[in-house]
């Protein structure tokens, strides 16, 4: 009898072993109907054993195969494969989580291939002459084609990365490659999309993100499979695309935060990016005007290639001028000082147009003198205490350390104590009563919730229709507007003293961003960024457009720290609706880890940085190593020990180099 072994998307990590019918001889990789408990699913066969264990009373025969679907290349079953086992997910999930929902439907009506329609391989023309450092970073990758070949691009905003990245992806395709072209945003894409499809004439290109409905995504999918499409163009989960002949890839923004998955599989796609261009024997760019520190410190080290672009495209394009308004002078009203709103005003009567940016990203609240700049810090660690406003408590969510929250500042007597924070609506409100009659439009999660909402209004931006734009990180990259020369920042002073160790990372990477959005075209552009700390170093940084100088010093902190790229590190969460159940699996969590050994170093469980969500209570268990080869066995060891636990009263989840600690 012939067996096939069955990954299923079930929560576990074993296969189910099934009899194959006459006339079937699934290899590994293909997708195959199976029955299960009293409906079928579909599966995935990861391999042919030549016995089984189950007693062939209960062995089961796979019902079909799925015709219409090739079974994954090898290549590609590896990359899964490998996700698996780095993220710590079972097989089963992770090759489910690669495949469109279409194609996981048992039942399902047949796909229409739409056949091999022929794609041109060009020579491709640009609209553009490459300027010298362009020229010479697309040289610096291409001479990589055939080969593992990582470079870190690292541009200024408004260098023309773009440029790069097409260049070289006309040479995959001259070359008979497929390009694989990674973004973070779903908002940047059906702009970047439409540009791509102009410079490509001829050429079967698939956009793949979650915003597609599913027989597109299905088509998609499919046509990347097939080889049929030449350039595959997506956010994160496109990295797990299957392409037969992937000769390159691109990731954009590869510092941002969206590239990593924050539930199921918790992966990286930028992570993943580098070790299937590793696997495949590829070239791949990571550009950024704001590298990730780990990007950074890689390409310091020699182990990526550094290819830089220090000058914006245009000749008549100068970087904006960065200063601070001190807010403790100009005291914001309704959050607006009185320097931004004059700065606004002059816009207003040019004809400009400016953005009003609020930085506004999960930061926990501290407690600031604004007197003497005193802020709340944990006397045992080098970490900040959270505000607790309902408690009435500072507390340390690094040690777990609390205190009541103080009646005068500690450093200087003084009561003027304050947590900051802003809401878009309200600045909004205050815009809008400050400058009659200019037409403002706000961008943020709730008034962008339905689809094609932002595009619209970039869209009037575009036209002229706007005067100002107020929003969140959604405005930070990507869009280009001639017109628009003022860029106020509200509020990005939490993130200083912020519990994450990456805020500062995060928030020069934003305010780097932010700040490129002004004087694009000519017109010289101007940032105000109002803050209670106008000499901040991080601000100076930011000022001076000096990212080297800023990561050089952040990588120096995170040396002395001992955080990445210097150590790795994986968080285990924990949830329960039973009040201090979480805490409790995490204490004796913390004991197995201890007794699986290895060179790992085992913190104490905090409360995690939202304690309490949903109903449920939060907590978070950090551990660290200074290697991955010394990381990895030690959460597979880890991992089953509680999964043989199985508490049910607990959720938990493993994140490997977690994005939020
Ligand atoms: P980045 O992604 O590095 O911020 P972009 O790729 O958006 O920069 O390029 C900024 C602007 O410069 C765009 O309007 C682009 O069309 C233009 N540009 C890029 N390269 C050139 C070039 N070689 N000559 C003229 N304009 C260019
Ligand atoms: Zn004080
Ligand atoms: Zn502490």
């Amino acid at each position: 009898m012939k067996i096939a072994r069955v990954a299923l998307d079930v929560p576990l990590d074993q296969a189910f072993d099934f009899a194959v019918p006459e006339g079937l001889d699934p290899p590994r990789g293909s997708l195959v109907v199976v029955p299960f408990g009293r409906s079928s699913r579909v599966g995935v066969v990861v391999a042919r054993p030549g016995r089984t264990e189950v007693p062939a009373e209960r062995l089961r025969e796979i019902a079909r195969l799925v015709e219409d679907v090739a079974p994954l290349a090898e290549r590609d079953f590896e990359l899964l494969e490998f996700c698996a086992s780095y993220y710590q997910r079972p097989l089963g999930e992770t090759l489910h989580a690669s495949l469109p929902p279409r194609l996981r439907q048992a039942s399902r009506r047949a796909i229409k291939s739409p056949g091999a329609a022929e794609t041109s391989r060009g020579p491709f023309a640009s609209p553009v002459e490459t300027t010298a450092e362009q020229s010479a970073a697309i040289e610096r990758v291409g001479e990589g084609f055939g080969r593992f070949h990582p470079v870190l691009l690292a541009g200024i905003t408004g260098s023309g990365k773009t440029e790069v990245y097409l260049r070289l992806i006309a040479q995959a395709l001259e070359r008979g490659l497929q390009a694989l072209y990674l973004v973070p945003e779903i908002g940047l894409t059906p702009q970047l999309e439409e540009r791509v499809r102009g410079r490509f004439p001829g050429v079967a290109i698939v956009a793949a993100h979650s915003h597609l409905g599913e027989g597109e995504r299905a088509q998609a999918w499919l046509a990347a499979q097939s080889g049929r499409a030449r350039i595959v163009l997506g956010t994160r989960l496109a990295a797990l695309s299957p392409m037969p002949q992937l000769g390159l890839i691109v990731v954009d923004e590869e510092h941002d935060p969206s590239y990593k998955q924050h539930e199921g599989l918790r992966y990286s796609a930028r992570d993943v990016a580098v070790r299937r261009a590793q696997m495949a024997g590829i070239p791949v760019v990571l550009g950024s005007a704001t590298p990730s520190l780990e990007s950074w410190a890689n390409a310091k080290q020699g182990r990526y290639a550094l290819a830089e672009l220090r000058e914006r495209a245009f000749a008549s394009a100068s970087l904006p001028a960065v200063r601070t308004v001190d807010t403790r002078a100009d005291k914001p009203v309704d959050g607006v000082s009185d320097a931004l709103l004059r700065a606004l005003k002059a816009r207003l009567a040019r004809g400009e147009q400016s953005l009003v940016f609020l930085n506004r990203r999960g930061f926990s609240p501290v407690l600031f003198c604004r007197s003497c700049a005193w802020h709340s810090t944990c006397s045992r660690c080098s970490a900040n205490l959270v505000l607790h406003l309902k408690a009435g408590e500072l507390r340390c969510h690094h040690c777990g350390h609390r205190e009541r929250v103080p009646a005068r500042c500690p450093g200087c007597g003084s009561a003027d104590l304050a947590p900051v924070g802003q809401g878009t609506q309200r600045i909004e409100e205050t815009l809008a009563r400050g400058l009659p009659g200019a037409r403002i439009a706000r961008v943020d999660r709730d008034t962008t919730a339905r689809k094609g909402a932002l595009a619209d209004v970039l869209g009037q931006v575009r036209d002229e229709k706007i005067d100002i734009l107020v929003g969140t990180q959604m405005l930070a990259k990507g869009h280009d507007y001639p017109r628009l020369t003022l860029v106020g920042v509200i509020d990005s002073d939490c993130a200083l003293y912020s519990v994450d160790f990456r805020a500062a990372e995060r928030l020069f990477a934003l305010l780097t961003q932010v700040a490129g959005r002004a004087g694009r075209a000519g017109e010289p552009g101007e940032v105000l960024i109002q803050t209670d700390f106008p000499t901040h170093p991080l601000y100076a940084a930011v000022a001076a457009h000096d990212y080297a100088a800023f990561a050089d010093a952040a990588l120096e902190e995170r040396r002395i720290a001992r955080f990445p790229p210097f150590a790795h590190i994986a968080l285990l969460r924990a949830e329960s609706k039973h009040a201090g159940e979480a805490a409790a699996f995490l204490r004796s969590a913390a004991k197995l880890a201890r007794a699986a050994g290895g060179k790992v170093e085992v913190f104490d469980p905090v409360p995690a940085p939202l304690e309490r969500k949903a109903g449920f209570d939060r907590a978070q268990l950090l551990v660290r190593a200074a290697s991955r080869a010394a990381l990895q066995p030690f959460l597979r060891r880890w991992r089953e020990a509680l999964l043989e636990k199985d508490d049910r009263r607990v959720r938990w989840s493993l994140d490997v180099d977690p994005q939020e600690a």
